[in-house]
């Protein structure tokens, strides 16, 4: 049996991955589940589970809990502090599904126990990705990218080693929604636009980070700490149908792409049975009926994020951490209707002109990199406001 931490458990991650606990209720159990804010999704996932603790986001959450699970006999923890002492349970995959800079200290505290860390939330490596991949050396943790182009080329390097033997590392894309629009076009998309991804089912942040591209520049830089690449060796690829995840471009002129109906089991089951593949239920890659496989290169002038993104992958220092932070809040404050789309370059980048770059090598001053450059994006998105 293998125990699972599902940080996250109430998110798409979440969903997918327990899809696959249940396929394989002989392989593996649920020690920890934890959510922010849905008590009632977490309370039935508990029931199903039976997992030794929860997390929830507060104490109203908690009276909720306790409620709908008069028989539980675990503990039920709160808040970031609940997070981080789940973190320390002992288990053989810790699987972190929170979206956001919130996800960060769980999953420094689950790098450094010496299990595998199954890592979903991109934005702990792209605000502290050379301090989270330090503990993990440093602890011999594992980490495995549930990220899936990232587990794409994690499957085509021998273990995620990057030698002299590779020329490039290309992440593909889908394009997202508005693929085909002009900067005017994309002015006045709603989020209900933003968040209708082509291929994907995932949540609201995510989603439109993908439909602004900013997804695949927070990717880039995932890619740079997990694999320990320059930012040169690291490119993206557009590709509309998603069956190719990435490709790695070897010096003697092979190369070598992962493909897969796009489905996060896939990644999902290879990180908690690693180095097993197990079934996933997933549709089987039809290649004839897929017919054609589309590729095109990336537009930075209508997808500014990304391009800020690589900037800021090649300043290295604070940039990362800033962008992350402003990126977070202008996503939310689109969501929430109060900017526009185009607003979320404008703000990301109104920031990071604004801010001091520098370095930001230590858990404090990234904590303070991030709080100062959500209370500058706040600021720009008071200006740019729809009234
Ligand atoms: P989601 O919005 O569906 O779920 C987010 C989860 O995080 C929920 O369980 C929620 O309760 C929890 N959460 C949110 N805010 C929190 C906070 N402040 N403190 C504690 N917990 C909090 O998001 P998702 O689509 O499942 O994505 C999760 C992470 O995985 C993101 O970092 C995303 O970039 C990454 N990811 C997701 C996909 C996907 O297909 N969904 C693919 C690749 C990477
Ligand atoms: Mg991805």
């Amino acid at each position: 049996m293998r125990r699972l931490a599902i940080f996250g458990a109430t998110g798409t991650i979440g969903d997918n991955a327990l899809d696959l606990v249940a396929r394989h209720s002989d392989r593996f159990s649920v020690s920890v589940m934890t959510a922010h804010s849905n008590a009632d999704k977490l309370a039935a996932l508990a029931r199903l589970h039976k997992p030794q603790v929860l997390v929830i986001g507060d104490e109203a959450g908690r009276a909720t809990l306790r409620d709908s699970l008069p028989d539980f006999d675990g503990e039920i923890w709160v808040g970031p502090e609940g997070l981080r002492d789940a973190a320390e349970i002992s288990v053989d995959v810790a699987l972190h599904g929170i979206v956001g800079f919130a996800g960060l200290e769980p999953a420094l505290v689950s790098a450094a126990q010496g299990g595998v860390l199954a890592l979903a939330n991109k934005e702990a490596l792209v605000a502290a990705g050379p301090i989270l991949m330090k503990i993990a050396a440093k602890n011999g943790s594992k980490i495995l990218p549930v990220d899936s182009e990232h587990n794409a080329i994690y499957q085509l390097l021998d273990d995620g080693q990057v030698d002299r033997s590779v020329d490039k590392i290309i992440l593909t894309a889908s394009g997202g929604p508005f693929r085909d629009f002009s900067t005017q076009q994309m002015v006045d998309v709603t989020p209900q636009q933003a968040v209708a991804h082509p291929n994907w089912d995932m949540g609201a942040k995510i989603s439109v980070d993908s439909a602004t591209l900013m997804n695949k520049g927070l990717e880039l830089i995932e890619a740079r700490h997990l694999f320990d690449v320059s930012p040169e060796r690291l490119d993206v690829l557009v590709h509309p149908q998603s069956i190719v995840h990435g490709l790695v471009y070897f010096n003697d002129g092979s190369v070598l792409a992962q493909k897969g109906s796009p489905d996060m089991r896939v990644p999902l089951a290879y990180c908690m049975a690693h180095p097993e593949r197990i079934e996933t239920g997933v549709a089987r890659l039809d290649l004839a009926a897929q017919g054609r496989l589309d590729f095109e290169a990336a537009d930075r002038e209508r997808f500014p994020c990304l391009a800020l993104a690589e900037a800021a992958m090649r300043a290295g220092g604070a940039a990362p951490t800033i962008l992350n932070a402003a990126n977070e809040v202008a996503v939310a404050a689109f969501l929430d209707e109060v900017i526009g789309f185009t607003d979320i370059g404008d703000i990301v980048d109104a920031v990071l002109q604004r801010s001091e770059s520098g370095a930001a090598d230590d858990l404090p001053s990234i904590f303070q990199t991030d709080e100062k450059a959500r209370q500058s994006a706040q600021e720009f998105v008071q200006k740019l406001a729809k009234n």
